[in-house]
């Protein structure tokens, strides 16, 4: 073993008092998504430290880039904290690369070596420039910026940076709930809540057959995508067909939305309640339709006492998509199937609904029995990460 991944917690490390939960979890959540490959995980209070096979390096990578909570990390090669060893793997490393200026930074956390920090940058310095032709120190803006932490055993030396995915480790914060349609939004909110830490399960309504399969496959897709970032999600799939046909059959069809959105919400309250959830989350955007101004959200929201989390509410679509993109969620998104909401809209749904007439117009069907009959008959769906396990459920 001669590299190791060094892990930096980044806004973590901010925390106090609950600091080790934190990181444990993040332990915790590293040890789970790296159970299939060869590696040896330890931890101290500024660090994670995988050791790892070389062949598994790319396999590792792009699972911890997907582990909220890791700030940045460096393939950090290790050597043996004496003078020779540093300045011999200074070198090599050096060697191995093209840059025409560069820096040491050493770090001395081993106060017992005996040579000090400023004085190692210049001996390691100096190798360097010996050995190298054509180079010199720049300690402003250096192509090639070398870090030497020299511990009590071991030295960490390093000049790469991998940002990792920030946040905080997923399971620090207890379950939320995200309303997942087959859009855009949806998916980025559910991304941006886990990011904070949220434990998150996934809710679907569908109208089947006015919605198809394909719609639901889409969904669950979306889903998989989203385990990425967790260890699994639970997806649970509620047939709103008879709720959604009473709406459009008794109601004015300028609140056929706002009604039906607050019949999702009734259901993803009793939901929450149902699995021991704590908030709604959904991807609601500020305006962006006509469910979405701040009248409508007012009268959509009275509903429920549960806490509703709009992770996209203040971004534009764009930003939204930019996410999407990252997240590999926006192909999936885009494509065309219908949703729920798109099959019943109206021509000119209200934008500034009334609640009184709003509750006038829920008076003139008995729904209280049907939201318990979609709750009671909801389908459950574990999603997990490992795609041969999925590809089973499709
Ligand atoms: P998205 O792109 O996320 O579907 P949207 O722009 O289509 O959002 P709406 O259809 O008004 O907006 O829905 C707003 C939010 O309500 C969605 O982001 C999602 O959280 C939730 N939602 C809408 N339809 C469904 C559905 N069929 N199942 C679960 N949640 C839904
Ligand atoms: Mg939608």
């Amino acid at each position: 073993m001669d590299r190791i991944i060094l892990i930096k917690y980044g806004e973590l490390s901010t925390k106090k008092g609950n600091r080790n939960y934190f990181i444990n979890t993040l332990y915790n959540n590293i040890k789970k998504k790296l159970e299939n490959c060869d590696v040896k995980i330890t931890k101290d209070r500024a660090h994670m430290y995988i050791s790892f096979k070389n062949e598994e390096l790319d396999t590792i990578k792009n699972i911890i880039d997907k582990i909220f909570g890791i700030h940045m990390y460096h393939i950090a090669h290790i050597v043996n904290s004496d003078e020779e060893s540093i300045k011999k793997k200074v070198l090599e490393i050096s060697q191995a690369k093209t840059f025409s200026t560069f820096k040491v930074e050493t770090k001395r956390s081993d106060k017992n070596f005996p040579i000090h920090s400023t004085e190692m940058n210049n001996i390691l310095g100096t190798v360097i420039l010996k050995n190298i032709p054509n180079i010199k120190v720049d300690v402003h803006k250096p192509e090639l910026l070398l870090k030497v932490e020299i511990r009590e055993k071991n030295t960490f030396i390093y000049s790469d940076n991998y940002l990792g995915s920030g946040g905080y480790p997923v399971g620090t914060q207890p379950k939320g709930m995200l309303m997942l349609s087959g859009g855009i939004d949806s998916p980025v909110a559910g991304y941006l809540a886990m990011k904070r830490g949220v434990t998150l399960e996934a809710v679907y309504f569908e109208a089947i057959p006015h919605t198809s399969l394909e719609a639901r496959n889409k969904v669950i897709k979306l889903t998989e995508k989203l385990s990425a970032y967790t260890d699994k999600i639970d997806l649970h799939i509620i047939n709103f067909t008879p709720i959604q046909e009473a709406i459009y059959k008794n109601c004015r069809s300028d609140y056929c939305i706002t009604i039906m959105r607050r019949m999702m919400y009734r259901i993803m309250t009793m939901i929450v309640k149902k699995y021991n959830g704590y908030v709604i989350i959904n991807g609601e955007s500020i305006g962006q339709v006509a469910s979405q101004t701040l009248t409508s959200m007012n009268v959509i929201n009275a509903v429920t006492n549960i806490p509703v989390i709009r992770p996209v509410a203040c971004l534009d679509k764009l930003e939204i998509m930019d996410i999407a993109r990252k997240i590999d969620t926006l192909d999936i998104s885009i494509l065309p199937y219908e949703d729920c909401c798109t099959v019943f809209v109206p021509k000119h749904p209200v934008i500034n609904p009334k609640l009184d007439t709003v509750i006038k117009e829920e008076a003139k069907f008995a729904y209280q029995e049907m939201l318990e009959e979609a709750v009671e008959t909801l389908n459950t769906i574990v999603i997990p990460t490992i795609e041969k396990e999925f590809s089973d459920l499709l």
